[in-house]
């Protein structure tokens, strides 16, 4: 797909999910916009790698903070002249029963997994609408559709993006602005690793631990892969998705079928 003259922002985008997105819409000759924290240098040269050399834009914004994403928005709008299509997929996890879940936790999971998503998209759409054009997709998870246990606020965080979603694109419905949100299974990326690395402390054996979180929830026993989920947002922004609005679109290896 040929994406010149867009600009797509994808919130945590230096590492897993987003990195492996950005690099799949840097190969459309999109402008990108990096977030995110860690090994900045590294996600700059994997996606400047994949679009002969044109080095993206990055933005240090910390999404638990309101004030933060403002000021990353008005990047994009100076240096970029606006998102065209925003990819809302910084998240993190944090896994305990909910009578000891950690009250700071749950705000920055709420914060960072579902109020960013409301901000990052009222700051996006006034441009988007201007143009008569634009896509915004959210990376909710499985978790948007289905509980776990012990995941108390990641759970209520996705299934609220996914409410947001559905409240978006019925706004936007009548225009070329669609809203979607996309709900992976199990993706092998560090939050995945840290579930298995806890796992491995509590007593597994490390195969086993890898073996066993894959098999009690994704009937295909294989992860899902960045690519794969950087593939299907591509297809949200063509053509032939215009009247793809309000879905959450699960890639599990068959979770929620179950
Ligand atoms: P990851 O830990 O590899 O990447 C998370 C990214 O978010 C990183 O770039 C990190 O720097 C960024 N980030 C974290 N806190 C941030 C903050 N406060 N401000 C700005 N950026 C921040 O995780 P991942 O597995 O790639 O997850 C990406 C998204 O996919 C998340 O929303 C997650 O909930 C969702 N998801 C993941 C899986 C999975 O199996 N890995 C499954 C379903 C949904």
């Amino acid at each position: 797909m040929n994406l010149h003259g867009k600009t797509v922002l994808i919130t945590g985008s230096t590492s897993g999910i987003g990195l492996g997105i950005a690099q799949v819409f840097a190969q459309t000759g999109a402008k990108i916009i990096l977030n995110g924290f860690g090994d900045i240098e590294m996600a700059k040269a994997a996606v400047t790698q994949k679009q002969n050399g044109n080095i993206p834009g990055y933005h240090n914004a910390d999404l638990s903070d309101e004030k933060q994403i403002i000021d990353m928005m008005h990047y994009a709008d100076k240096e970029f002249g606006g998102v065209d299509i925003l990819i809302n997929n910084a998240g993190i996890q944090h896994v305990s029963p909910t009578e000891s879940f950690p009250v700071d936790k749950w705000n920055a999971i709420i914060a960072i997994n579902l109020s960013s998503v409301f901000h990052t998209t009222r700051l996006a759409l006034p441009n988007m609408l201007k143009h008569n054009w634009g896509r915004i997709i959210n990376i909710a998870s499985v978790h948007g559709l289905v509980a776990s246990k012990n995941k108390s606020a990641y759970v209520a965080a996705k299934h609220g993006v996914i409410g947001l979603t559905k409240s978006v694109a019925l706004e936007t419905a009548r225009t070329n602005v669609t809203c979607n949100a996309i709900c992976p299974g199990w993706v092998l990326t560090p939050l995945v690793q840290q579930q298995i690395d806890k796992r491995i402390a509590d007593g597994a054996k490390p195969e086993a631990a890898l073996k066993d979180l894959l098999e009690e929830k994704q009937p295909s026993s294989q992860f899902v892969t960045p690519q794969q989920l950087g593939e299907l947002a591509l297809f949200l922004c063509s053509d032939s998705a215009t009247q793809v609005r309000g879905v959450a679109w699960n890639m599990d290896g068959g979770w929620v079928a179950q």
